[in-house]
């Protein structure tokens, strides 16, 4: 049973098998009714000599279930043959070298933000993880809006939201500097200037940020209400001598 980082829970924990296709990836005997999946350019490719018949190759993919959280990812290995009982076989060895479908990283959930405002981040991480960084940074800019939105503050534009946020006390000075970083990246390709180069390392920074400004505004207020609880309950539990 292969270990690794599931992708949505990030804990390291064992993926246990329960289902498997092999599939003919290219070769001869592919049945053209098919649609041919895409060569994986992170598996080892066999040489492949189309003046040889009968030479084919096929990959094992396999649905793996987090023993942590019970999500599915989808392992890709190599397989001799077309038969999912071999695949299986090749799937459930230990030495065998798997691409995973998703990795970990290619996703992140915000849960304690509202959904509406959660899924706007995690479509924006999930376009930095692709190397879409003018949408990535784009939709860090729109995060930070609707969460002024949320926190009531409908007028003014951005710029203004954003010291409104910090003069409501919803985020903290450095923060807010944080928050107007974003907003100047964001600002040209918003207004559709985008001659100028945008970096990974841009794009990177800004969801970075976004992922800060997200715990201030909602992470860190979640867990403030969960220990105040356990002290308040704390307390009472001792006061009554139960
Ligand atoms: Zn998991």
């Amino acid at each position: 049973m292969p270990t690794t980082i599931c992708w949505n829970c990030e804990a390291l924990t064992q993926h246990e098998l329960v289902n498997v296709n092999a599939v003919s990836v290219a070769g001869p005997q592919h049945d053209s009714r098919l649609a041919r999946p895409q060569h994986d350019s992170r598996l080892a490719r066999p040489r492949y000599d189309s003046s040889i018949s009968r030479t084919d190759r096929y990959i094992a993919y396999g649905a793996f279930k987090c023993h942590a959280c019970q999500s599915l990812a989808i392992g890709i290995a190599e397989s001799p043959n077309g038969s999912s009982a071999t695949g299986r076989s090749v799937l459930e060895r230990a030495d065998t070298s798997f691409v995973w479908a998703p990795t970990a990283g290619q996703t992140k959930p915000y849960p304690h933000a509202p959904s509406h405002i959660g899924d706007a981040a995690t479509e924006g991480y999930e376009c930095l993880a692709r190397n879409h960084y003018r949408a990535a940074i784009m939709l860090t800019r729109a995060v930070i809006e609707a969460t002024a939105k949320h926190k009531g503050i409908a007028n003014g534009n951005l710029f203004q939201k954003i010291d409104a946020l910090r003069d409501i006390g919803v985020i903290r000075a450095h923060i807010c500097d944080g928050a107007h970083g974003i907003r100047k990246l964001g600002n040209d390709m918003a207004h559709g200037d985008f001659t100028d180069p945008i970096t990974k390392e841009d794009a990177t920074a800004a969801i970075t940020m976004m992922g800060v400004i997200l715990d201030e505004v909602y992470t860190a207020h979640s867990i403030i209400s969960t220990v105040t609880a356990s002290a308040d309950q704390r307390k009472q539990v001792l006061h009554t001598g139960g």
